[in-house]
């Protein structure tokens, strides 16, 4: 393979240590900082990610508060949960695993979130900081990505940079963050017309699709950074991102693996959300 291929295990690692002298420093100030995890309902791959980053979060050294109810819970009193959180002043952070069940309207719980909690970044409050430049909490996802770029050493300035994908989630913030960095971004969707081409002039692609082989090898240009969000499962059941990895990887400069590129970093980047906010608890 021509491209490095970048460690998003080893990086993920390595916030992790950091956020864990961090955690350390806290309590030795008198602050233990404090995670809530809300999971609703018996979806298997939402039961894994909390379950996962509420161990992690415990391995840093940060309380992790778990809530775990029926699929039954009634919006008013999933609401109700929500503010005792915000109010418990051992609660640093505010995580509600999505997807909520249909009955409950996930908007209106991201957004009873205390924005000085929000460690996931999606409440309006924070999604439009981050869009004014004045960023507080930032979607762990999309910052993940940034440092894997920073990792290569990628120049940012000027470059042209493609987000496939618009999610809130994902490939929106992902496109401000670069944008503050002065990439000249691109974001490409479902409706977009010629995509090979797209990707054929990007210098960085960050592909959050969810789709496998979305980005075809040969479309690389070459010399790009390939950041790859997406998270399928082959037929074999192995799991796989949106880019055609092996050539791909022939083309680009550097690039991530699916899984161990940024799968790691994103729970990385929540432990990291979540010692920040406990830190304005110090002043
Ligand atoms: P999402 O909400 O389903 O958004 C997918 C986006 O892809 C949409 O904007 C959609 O366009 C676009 N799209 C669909 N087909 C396309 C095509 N053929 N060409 C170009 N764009 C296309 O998904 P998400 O939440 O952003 O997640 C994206 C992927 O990242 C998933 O595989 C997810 O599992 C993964 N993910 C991984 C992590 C991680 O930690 N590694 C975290 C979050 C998500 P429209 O808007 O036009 O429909």
């Amino acid at each position: 393979l021509a491209a490095q291929i970048i460690d998003g295990k080893a990086v993920a690692e390595r916030v992790r240590r950091k956020v864990g002298e961090d955690a350390t420093a806290l309590r030795a100030g008198g602050v233990a900082p404090g995670l809530a995890v809300v999971l609703v309902g018996e979806d298997p791959a939402s039961a894994v990610y909390v379950r996962n980053k509420a161990k992690a979060a415990r391995e840093c050294g940060i309380e992790a508060f778990d809530h775990k109810h029926d699929a039954t819970i009634s919006e008013a009193d999933l609401l109700a949960l929500v503010q005792r959180l915000n109010s418990d002043p051992a609660v640093d952070g505010i995580l509600v695993q999505l997807p909520l069940p249909k009955h409950i309207n996930a908007q209106k719980v991201l957004e009873s979130i205390d924005p000085m909690k929000d460690v996931d970044g999606f409440h309006p409050e924070n999604v439009g900081r981050l869009a004014s430049g004045m960023p507080r909490f930032v979607p762990c996802t999309p910052l993940g990505c940034m440092t894997l770029l920073a990792e290569v050493e990628t120049v940012l300035t000027g470059a042209r940079a493609l987000v496939i994908g618009r999610s809130n989630i994902v490939g929106k913030p992902m496109a401000q963050l670069l944008l503050q960095k002065d990439c000249t971004v691109t974001v490409a969707h479902s409706r977009t017309r010629d995509l090979a081409d797209e990707i054929s002039r990007a210098d960085i692609v960050v592909a959050a699709v969810g789709k496998i082989d979305t980005v075809r090898g040969e479309w690389v240009k070459p010399g790009a950074v390939v950041i790859d969000v997406g998270m399928n499962r082959k037929p074999d059941g192995k799991l796989c991102g949106d880019v055609e990895f092996a050539a791909a990887a022939e083309r680009a400069r550097a690039i991530t693996p699916v899984p161990g590129g940024v799968g790691p970093m994103t729970i990385a980047m929540l432990l990291a959300n979540t010692v920040q906010s406990a830190r304005r608890r110090l002043k």
